[in-house]
């Protein structure tokens, strides 16, 4: 049992995302098959991403669809991913509490619980007490021959929310800019924005053409449209009609 910090591995993400994003947008204005396109080597690097850079600037997003990033996320906890399986254009695939076996759980800390000595205390006790109680749980079902997944589907009802978990994420480029839209702003929860800002480091530095302008909707906007009482004060604020 002990405090984790977060990973985040890109695993993989569309081959030849460019020209993908090219040729996916030209075939909706050419008579020429996709396929040929896509195959012929004369079409310069340049042009294409001037290409892309223009319609990413238009918003004609979804050719962004058509390219897709994938990454194994590890040292978060369940309150986080419980806000990221909202977005549900997606793919996820998570570690189960069935499956797995918490008989010794990791589990995240919020900072403004861990820089309170008082209050970190109190965090530890009560998250090893939780270890304690979830292990009985285990052993009082195993008298009654309830073992294996049966008893970890119902001992996990009295894990917490800070428990560890890891997940793998699928998302395509347009969910990704409004992933970040929604996550990196500063209203967003502090874990989940970690989480999208690391996310965002990765894409930008992997396809700058689409994630150079991207992160919190403000960016985009120049001003800002949570409103007086949320704002961060980077942009002015002006809501939405
Ligand atoms: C700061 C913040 C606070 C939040 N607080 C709460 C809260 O208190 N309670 C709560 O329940 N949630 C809360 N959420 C979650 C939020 O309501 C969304 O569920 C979450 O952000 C996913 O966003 P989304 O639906 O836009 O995105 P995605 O599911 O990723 O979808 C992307 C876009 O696709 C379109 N789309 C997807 N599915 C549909 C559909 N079925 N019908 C029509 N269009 C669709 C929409 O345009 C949507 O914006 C909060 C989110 C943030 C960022």
């Amino acid at each position: 049992m002990a405090k984790v910090t977060m990973n985040v591995k890109l695993l993989e993400m569309s081959e030849n995302a460019i020209s993908l994003i090219y040729v996916a947008c030209r075939q909706c204005y050419s008579e020429k098959f996709a396929g040929d396109v896509f195959a012929d080597t004369s079409i310069a690097q340049e042009k294409q991403v001037e290409f892309v850079k223009k319609i990413v600037a238009s918003g004609h997003l979804s050719p962004l669809e058509h390219v897709k990033f994938t990454f194994a996320i590890e040292g978060v906890s369940r309150a986080l991913t419980h806000q990221l399986v909202r977005h549900r254009l997606a793919s996820y695939s998570q570690m189960s509490q069935r499956y797995v076996k918490e008989k010794d759980f990791d589990y995240i800390i919020p900072p403004t619980i861990e820089k309170n000595p008082e209050a970190k205390n109190e965090f530890e006790k009560l998250m090893s007490a939780i270890q304690q109680s979830y292990t009985k749980l285990l052993t009082f079902m195993g008298k009654d021959n309830i073992t294996g997944e049966s008893a970890n589907q119902d001992a996990r009802f009295a894990l917490p929310q800070a428990a560890e978990t890891k997940i793998v994420v699928t998302m395509n480029c347009r969910e990704l800019l409004h992933f970040f839209q929604a996550r990196c702003c500063t209203r967003a929860q502090w874990e989940i924005r970690r989480l999208a800002n690391k996310m965002l480091e990765i894409c930008h530095e992997k396809l700058p053409e689409v994630f150079s302008g991207s992160g919190a909707k403000c960016e985009e906007l120049e001003y800002c449209p949570e409103g007086e009482k949320f704002t961060c004060g980077k942009y002015p604020v002006k809501l939405n009609k």
